[in-house]
């Protein structure tokens, strides 16, 4: 596979076509950025570790018969992945209260769901990426009523999977973000990354935080916190 020109180039992702025209190659950078962007900074090593985590999870996300857009990592910071028409939304799942949630609601951090929540943002950098529900996603025609159940069926099921996955490593898997594409028949699967930038995960001892709210809110150690992440999941 060649790796040809540079289409898009985003906050933490690098994207490239290939001769295939199927196929784009993604390139993790060590950039990263919080904040709607005003807080932006360099987790070293981020790249290859989100890399290979999400490379990972999306292979033991089709074991268990979720469709997702991973073809092969080709080297520590790069994949090849299928070229998908993302799906302009944002799908957050949370297990557990914390974030944007326990700020909107006025509840604190770290009570845990009887059931998962479902919640969708529209991407779009200049409107902030609002919050919106499924009736409003339909209206704007982001995706059909058939899509969207998919969409929100698929989440449920990559929460049920990793949620017991990261259990079995010590970790609590408090929420996370998930990005959709259409392959060209129409097929929707599971696209962009599953990372510590896309997730929150909490040592399930201590709650000791092991994802980018380090970076977010300063709390110090956050290549270690990446780090540690590989490591349960590597044992590396
Ligand atoms: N998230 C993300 N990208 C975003 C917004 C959120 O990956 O642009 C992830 C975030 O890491 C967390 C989950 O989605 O695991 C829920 O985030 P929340 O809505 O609480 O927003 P935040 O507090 O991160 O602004």
């Amino acid at each position: 596979m060649k790796k040809c020109e540079q289409l898009y180039e985003g906050k933490a992702k690098k994207v490239f076509a290939t001769d295939d025209k199927a196929m784009v190659i993604v390139s993790y950078k060590d950039d990263a950025t919080a904040l709607d962007g005003l807080k932006k900074g360099t987790i070293r090593g981020k790249g290859a570790i989100n890399n290979r985590m999400s490379n990972h999870l999306m292979q033991l996300l089709e074991k268990n018969g979720v469709k997702t857009h991973f073809v092969e990592e080709l080297n520590d910071r790069e994949t090849l992945v299928r070229k998908v028409q993302i799906v302009p939304l944002e799908v957050i799942i949370r297990n557990i209260s914390a974030g944007s949630f326990a700020k909107r609601y006025g509840v604190e951090e770290g009570i845990v769901f009887k059931e998962p929540t479902i919640e969708f943002s529209y991407k779009n950098d200049d409107l902030h990426d609002p919050l919106i529900n499924s009736y409003h996603a339909l209206a704007l025609e982001l995706a059909t009523k058939e899509e969207l159940e998919t969409i929100k069926s698929m989440a449920f099921k990559v929460n049920s999977v990793l949620k017991e996955y990261f259990l079995s490593l010590g970790v609590k898997l408090v929420d996370f973000k998930l990005e959709f594409g259409r392959l060209p028949d129409g097929t929707i699967v599971l696209a962009d990354e599953i990372s510590p930038d896309t997730c929150r995960f909490w040592d399930a001892k201590t709650n000791e935080k092991l994802d980018k709210d380090r970076f977010r809110r300063d709390l110090g150690n956050v290549e270690e916190a990446y780090r540690e992440m590989m490591r349960r999941v590597f044992g590396e």
